[in-house]
């Protein structure tokens, strides 16, 4: 499966149309966001040392990640913006901001 970010975004507002509550409003999704971000974080302690408490697993950062993505998608989609776009601008200004910012690896043998 290969989507694009608009691609993405359309399907999430496929699902969530279905339902007559629609989108949250945006200080219950920032809620979500910040729940989201929490559970990210669990795993990645699980993943450094942290013990999961009885009967928890480490957790699965893959999926994790996407629960956040997808309460990102749906917060611009609620607000009519473009994560697509955005993606784009962001990466415009740090491949240009920041494009001294980092040491460069050396080349390699051709
Ligand atoms: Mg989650």
């Amino acid at each position: 499966m290969s989507m694009t970010f608009q691609e993405a975004s359309e399907r999430v507002d496929r699902y969530i149309s279905q339902f007559r509550e629609g989108y949250f409003p945006p200080l219950l999704m920032l809620a979500r966001l910040t729940e989201e971000t929490g559970e990210v974080a669990r795993v990645i302690a699980h993943m450094n040392g942290k013990t999961p408490k009885p009967g928890e697993d480490v957790g699965d950062l893959e999926l994790e990640l996407a629960d956040l993505l997808f309460v990102m998608m749906c917060m611009a989609n609620e607000q009519g913006l473009s994560l697509e776009r955005g993606f784009e601008r962001m990466m415009q200004k740090v491949e240009t901001r920041d494009a001294e910012r980092w040491t460069r690896k050396e080349p390699g043998p051709s």
